[in-house]
């Protein structure tokens, strides 16, 4: 099973979340063998979800808190999430973990909860620029690994979005050898950690068009995370369609 998953940042109201599954839905055409889901912001995820109700399409939080519900202003309720009918839960984004200062523990917490209210989390780690030029990257992944599913359940559904930090809406994708070597290090790390084999590990940065199709024939590679071009519905559907 690949998965294709869109995150849309904060891109897009509720009217522009309605106008884009329109035209999605008429392109789209899903195929057993692959999964396709929507990561819009908290303020869009009701319009997402009622527009891709009936079509087998998934919807997840950007961001859930750890608590469900308290004296928590700004954050959002994965219960609250989970209720609406999102199934998935996007954890440890490197923009949440750059920009609004989210640390592995936390994140561990986060992984946590969204399993026990039957949310499936996807948790992202990825290496900067720096990291992988001084020989860093596994070391920095493993952390990020060991860390942040410090809580998870095993047998509970998870999902790694491997990301590595400079290919992230800069147009560069790493090379096929990068992302071979760098996937089958995660699976290693994975299986070390006692997770099940079957756990998807999804590439993301800068995936387009035109490079998913040599991505997602990479081994270990089981799906995308994809931010640009998932915002418009012919460029993410191209995506979702290729060959696997
Ligand atoms: C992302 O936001 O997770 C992402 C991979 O963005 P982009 O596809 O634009 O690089």
């Amino acid at each position: 099973m690949k998965i294709f998953a869109a995150n849309w940042k904060l891109h897009k109201n509720p009217k522009e979340t309605r106008e884009f599954f329109q035209e999605f839905k008429a392109l789209c055409s899903l195929r057993p063998q692959t999964k396709v889901l929507f990561f819009p912001q908290a303020i869009c995820l009701e319009a997402a979800l009622t527009a891709v109700s009936g079509t087998g399409i998934s919807c997840g939080a950007q961001n859930i808190y750890f608590e469900s519900k308290g004296a928590f202003t700004g954050e959002n309720s994965a219960q609250n999430a989970k209720e609406m009918g999102a199934e998935w839960a996007l954890i440890g984004h490197s923009e949440r973990r750059s920009l609004f200062g989210e640390v592995d523990h936390g994140l561990a917490k986060k992984v946590a909860h969204a399993q026990s209210l039957g949310l499936s989390p996807m948790l992202c780690i990825g290496e900067t620029l720096d990291q992988r030029e001084k020989g860093e990257t596994n070391s920095v992944l493993k952390l990020q690994l060991v860390q942040g599913l410090s809580l998870a359940e095993k047998s509970k559904p998870l999902a790694i979005a491997y990301e590595p930090v400079w290919a992230i809406g800069t147009g560069k994708v790493a090379s096929i050898e990068q992302v071979r070597e760098t996937h089958q290090a995660v699976r290693q790390m994975l299986t070390e950690l006692g997770f099940s084999t079957s756990t998807p590990i999804l590439y993301g940065g800068s995936v387009k068009k035109d490079n998913a199709k040599d991505l997602i024939q990479i081994p270990n590679v089981d799906g995308f995370l994809v931010g640009g071009a998932s915002l418009e519905p012919k460029s993410f559907w191209d995506i979702c369609s290729v060959d696997v």
